[in-house]
């Protein structure tokens, strides 16, 4: 029967099918639920070994490469995509980690992710110990306990642009046969690769410079395929014990990267918060100029930062890009080609002044996002730090008059004249506000 010959709505589903190949120089978006099996036999086999590609919740070509993709600019065995940068960081401890377990993190996280350790893993049974001086070894050492599955932190951290000493901390994780999983999106692969330095799990927000455009969201896992299942099979049961019906463990089957194919087999799929393969391809697309963005990004934060430090309605200025920050030094043991484009800094004016400044600007967009190729800004004391109390934000460096910056890759001079015109009203209205407070109320 041929398809010409059936009715209209039998045409409809199935005149497109099989389109032929063509050398698409691009990954072609596979924006289909499911592949069509070859034979009884190919069905049977990708359902006994997972090979090839079934459905996409568990695979598909499109998000295949962008994971491979992304794997290979972190230098890491293997990567899975998922939908946003939260269902990354959920996969990631799921795979390490079950109810009884333990997770030690540093206090300068993304707050999505601490509320994700304190209320949804802490109901399953996974318990988070903070710990506030991250660059001291001896601090992660003495959170860790023998139920311990992963130690947490982030390469640069919001909002005091924190640098990670990876190698101290994977050091002390590895005396304990316990993975650190870095989240790497403010500095993205182009400034650090963690792996490198001696972390087990990458994860990132790709929604942020990854995908950079800013029109989708996304995530990725990446493992660095080290799995000892001699050294750490004891915190890792469900990798080196056998599964379900008789069936070879994890470690087994997948040898150094049984972490990264449990995520793919029993986590990601399970949990369910697949990629959309055409979100899968933008974040690809953006990806091929990760290096040249975040080059110009860091450059032009640089100048920014610089500019700040030297205006007199700033307070301070918490780029680690400058020398005065406490982690400038650290940071050239890290970062070797920028120190990226995300950081806050403080205005004299308090509150006020921070307001004046986000209802101001015109280059720079208020909006909450990061890495994106515009310039951002966002008030974090009012918005994604607002249900802290004011000590724990003054730990963390959010301040009434502290603003966070996203430099894009626009023309610096543009960046730095719409910073000039806002900051010169900030000082027009401080000033005022000094001199004639009640006739400024009354106006
Ligand atoms: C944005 C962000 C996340 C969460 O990512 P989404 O894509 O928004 O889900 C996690 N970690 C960091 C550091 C982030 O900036």
């Amino acid at each position: 029967m041929t398809v010409e010959t059936t009715g209209f709505a039998t045409r409809a589903v199935h005149a497109a099918r099989n389109q032929g190949t063509a050398s698409s120089r691009a990954m072609p978006i596979y924006l289909t639920a499911g592949f069509e099996f070859d034979d009884f036999d190919h069905a049977a086999g990708h359902f006994g070994t997972g090979a090839g590609f079934g459905y996409t919740r568990t695979g598909n070509p499109t998000v295949h490469a962008v994971e491979r993709q992304l794997a290979a600019l972190e230098g890491g065995a293997d990567a899975v995509l998922v939908a946003s940068g939260q269902a990354a960081v959920v996969t990631a401890f799921l795979t390490v980690a079950g109810a009884g377990d333990h997770i030690v993190s540093s206090t300068h996280i993304y707050e999505g992710t601490r509320g994700l350790l304190l209320d949804n893993l802490a109901r399953l049974g996974i318990e988070t110990t903070f710990i506030d001086e991250i660059g001291d070894p001896e601090a992660w050492r003495a959170a860790i306990r023998p139920n311990t599955r992963a130690l947490f932190a982030e390469s640069i951290a919001n909002a005091r642009n924190d640098i990670l000493d990876i190698a101290a901390v994977s050091a002390v994780g590895d005396e304990f046969a316990v993975p650190l999983i870095v989240d790497n999106t403010l500095a993205t692969p182009y400034l650090v690769r963690p792996l490198e330095h001696g972390a087990s799990i990458v994860v990132h927000s790709a929604s942020k410079f990854l995908a950079g455009h800013g029109s989708v969201l996304g995530g990725v896992i990446i493992d660095d395929g080290r799995f000892d299942a001699t050294a750490a099979g004891h915190n890792a049961p469900h990798l080196v014990l056998p599964g379900r019906g008789g069936l070879a463990s994890v470690a087994a089957r997948h040898g150094g990267r049984a972490r990264i194919a449990y995520a793919r087999e029993s986590v990601a799929p399970r949990f369910g918060a697949s990629p959309s393969p055409l979100n899968a391809f933008l974040i690809g697309q953006g990806a091929e100029t990760l290096g040249l963005r975040v080059e110009r990004q860091s450059l032009n934060a640089l100048e920014v930062a610089r500019w700040l430090s030297a205006h007199d309605a700033v307070e301070s200025v918490d780029y680690v890009g400058l020398e005065t920050h406490p982690d400038h030094a650290l940071s050239a043991r890290y970062l070797h080609n920028g120190h990226g484009s995300i950081f806050t800094f403080t205005l004299r004016g308090g509150l006020d002044a921070a307001r004046t400044f986000v209802e101001g600007v015109s280059v720079f967009t208020h909006m909450t996002h990061i890495g994106d190729v515009r310039s951002l800004v966002l008030h974090p004391g009012t918005t994604s730090h607002a249900h802290r109390t004011e000590d724990e934000r003054a730990v963390l460096g959010v301040r009434p008059g502290t603003l966070r910056l996203s430099i894009g890759i626009e023309d610096v001079a543009d960046l730095l004249a719409d910073l000039d015109r806002v900051l010169s009203v900030v000082d027009r209205t401080l000033d005022h506000a000094d001199l004639e407070p009640v006739g400024e109320a009354a106006a």
